[in-house]
């Protein structure tokens, strides 16, 4: 019989939309899918190189469990250069990807009797970990005409006794949008009055437009430092998801207790991997650049795009690389054959109709939305948007 744990999670609804999209292209079917979460650039050369390098010199075995010291120092030395926060090796700690590095942190922090507030909507992996944990998301509404920014007095209102964290994700995935210096002040002192820790995911971080500058909540002070666990990670920065690399910065004694956990579940990150990261932390940063004029492009195109759409309107994005446009309109009106009451009513036509993926808000936890990536090339984002401006106008 499976643990009452295993019958409380569900698999990922974004990889799961991201499947049926493969499957039906695998099928023939000429589908857009702007269902991925995953840069659709490769992996640039020299970080290639390094990793080859690293398989000829026979770096294949394992590694000190939190990382080699390289790597942890290059972490180290970009958060100085980027967000001006001083850490040690003993403080950072390197896993099989940023939401490894989150699953650490939720199994040495969370317990039964936590709450752990998240801000809605939210990365659909943080209530599971949460609940994995036999602790219990709380879930604070976050609001279109705020650009869906936790409000201090409304984060207040959810704290009780057993609330022990909160999650940030900025640049936000699904939003797409990003927390100002003020609007992160407000959550450091409403974080520090009740003692809670801050988890701040900032795998977006490099990821920008339109001029913003991402702040590093932990930056505001060294008081609000030792309350945060920054997670960051090479995935979306450097087009390395399928690699595996992410890494916390934060207190040592929470640092030491992931770290214990990483070695009596995953041991090491992949060798190969590490040495590969070196070379994306230390190396060229051009890549980045290149990438973010692209996403920049699509984003405007995308953007505008649905916004011509009767029934559909979309905030301008200044992180990521995701629209998140409210649908609500079109719920209530019908297709030939079904009522489109739901995100997920919604999808289904869009997927089934059009031939476009995309994922339905509800995932997120914000059903009046859907998620579209603009990490997909420019002529599938002109294709898709024309399709679903043809099955909206198709609606009565
Ligand atoms: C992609 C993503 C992650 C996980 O990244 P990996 O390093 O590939 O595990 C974490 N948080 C958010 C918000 C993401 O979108």
């Amino acid at each position: 019989m499976l643990s009452e744990r295993a019958k409380k999670i569900k698999p990922s609804p974004t990889l799961a939309m991201d499947a049926k999209a493969k499957a039906m292209k695998a099928a023939g079917v000429d589908v857009v899918n702007f269902g991925v979460g995953e840069p659709d650039f490769d992996t640039p050369e020299n970080i290639k190189e390094a990793a080859i390098k690293a398989i000829r010199d026979g770096f294949t075995k394992y590694t000190p469990v939190g990382g080699i010291d390289p790597l942890k120092d290059a972490i180290i030395e970009k958060f100085k250069k980027d967000n001006n926060l001083e850490y040690a090796r003993d403080e950072i700690l390197v896993s099989c990807g940023a939401k490894h590095s989150l699953y650490n942190i939720a199994q040495a922090l969370y317990g039964q009797g936590d709450e752990v507030i998240i801000p809605s909507p939210y990365w659909v992996s943080y209530p599971d970990q949460v609940m994995l944990n036999d602790a219990t998301p709380v879930f604070v509404k976050t609001n279109e005409k705020d650009k869906f920014i936790v409000k201090p007095d409304v984060l207040e209102s959810h704290v009780t006794k057993k609330t022990k964290a909160i999650i940030l994700n900025s640049p936000s995935n699904p939003t797409g949008l990003t927390y100002d210096k003020k609007a992160l002040e407000g959550i450091a002192e409403v974080a520090l009055k009740h003692n809670l820790y801050i988890i701040s995911d900032e795998i977006y971080e490099k990821l920008t437009y339109d001029g913003f500058k991402h702040i590093s909540i932990a930056s505001l002070d060294n008081e609000i430092k030792v309350k945060t666990l920054i997670v960051n990670g090479l995935s979306k920065s450097y087009a390395m998801t399928g690699w595996r690399i992410g890494y916390t910065a934060g207190p040592k004694d929470i640092i030491k207790a992931m770290t214990n956990i990483q070695s009596q579940s995953t041991s090491n990150p992949t060798s190969i991997a590490q040495k590969a990261a070196v070379e994306a932390l230390t190396g060229p940063q051009d890549f980045i650049k290149i990438m973010l004029t692209e996403f920049d492009r699509r984003r405007k195109f995308l953007v505008s795009g649905l916004n011509s759409i009767p029934g559909i309107s979309c905030l301008t994005p200044t992180g990521a690389f995701y629209a998140f446009p409210n649908t609500s309109k079109l719920y209530g009106k019908y297709t030939a054959e079904r009522k489109i009451s739901s995100s997920s009513d919604l999808a289904l036509y869009l997927l089934e109709k059009a031939n476009v993926a995309l994922v339905p808000g509800d995932a997120f936890g914000d059903d009046d939305y859907i998620r579209l990536s603009y990490a997909t090339s420019m002529e599938n984002i002109k294709k898709g948007v024309e399709r679903i401006g043809d099955a909206v106008n198709r609606l009565k």
